[in-house]
């Protein structure tokens, strides 16, 4: 079966893609820039038994993700697994964000979500079978200050996943996201120490945690044991607002 995991040249989505190819997915790498970090991906998916290769492709543009599924059809086959992991920041208080700064976390984090799984889709459905996560956040649960964008698309993703669990179910196909709390990533590092503190009081087992852990929960969510389990959202955060 194959797996096409969006944004894993780095971070969470390599976690993915890795962990998904240790469960025997052939994996299709998907990345935006950095293409020698996304051969290394492909690379240690390969070390596990599995083809993999990495696809260039600005996940935000419809044009682009039609091109990397005809390209993923044909070098390995049709996408089973997509998972939607893809997303960038570009924080601020809503008082001074601009409108690019709006529009760009839109078409990476949520109009990518759209483009992929309009393109994936048909297949799954003529085979009666498939498995979409997508990786939302807290933050679009409950909001994070500075973020009105980025908790905005989060929230739309949790609507987008139920949405089309409804529509997909009778095919065999389920629908799940994932909200990853605070994961030490390249996203998480730059951010103020005072934030990080902030964070960290409010987590229950006390520390970050880790790109594997998110791994490991999408990995379940698309293994037979997930069979019954669709519309859902399952938070990885350490118990961050309980
Ligand atoms: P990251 O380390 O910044 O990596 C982002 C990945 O997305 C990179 O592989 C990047 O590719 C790719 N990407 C960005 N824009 C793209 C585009 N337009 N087209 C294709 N790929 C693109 O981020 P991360 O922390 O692993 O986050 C992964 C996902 O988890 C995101 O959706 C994020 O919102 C979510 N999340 C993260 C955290 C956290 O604490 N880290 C918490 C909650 C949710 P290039 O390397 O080629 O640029």
């Amino acid at each position: 079966m194959i797996a096409l995991v969006t944004g894993a040249s780095r971070g969470i989505g390599r976690a993915i893609a890795i962990e998904l190819s240790r469960c025997g997915f052939d994996i299709a790498v998907n990345f935006a820039n950095s293409e020698q970090a996304a051969n290394e991906t492909a690379e240690r998916c390969r070390e596990n038994g599995v083809n993999a290769a990495a696809f260039k492709c600005d996940v935000s543009d419809y044009d682009e993700c039609e091109n990397m599924i005809k390209a993923i059809e044909q070098s390995l086959g049709g996408i089973d697994v997509l998972i939607n992991n893809a997303g960038i920041t570009k924080d601020g208080l809503l008082m001074r964000m601009s409108h690019k700064q709006f529009d760009d976390v839109y078409n990476t984090n949520l109009k990518s979500v759209f483009n992929l799984s309009r393109l994936t889709l048909p297949g799954m459905m003529k085979k009666r079978f498939g498995r979409i996560v997508n990786i939302s956040s807290v933050a679009g649960i409950y909001g994070n200050a500075g973020q009105v964008n980025y908790s905005s698309m989060k929230a739309g993703i949790i609507g987008f996943t139920k949405a089309l669990a409804k529509e997909a179910g009778s095919r065999g196909i389920t629908v799940n996201a994932v909200a990853p709390g605070f994961i030490e990533t390249d996203m998480t590092s730059s951010l103020p120490d005072s934030f990080k503190e902030e964070a960290l009081s409010r987590i229950v087992l006390k520390r970050f945690g880790k790109p594997d852990e998110v791994a490991k929960t999408v990995a379940f969510l698309v293994s037979e044991g997930a069979s019954y389990i669709t519309g859902q959202t399952i938070e990885v955060s350490g118990g961050i607002m309980i």
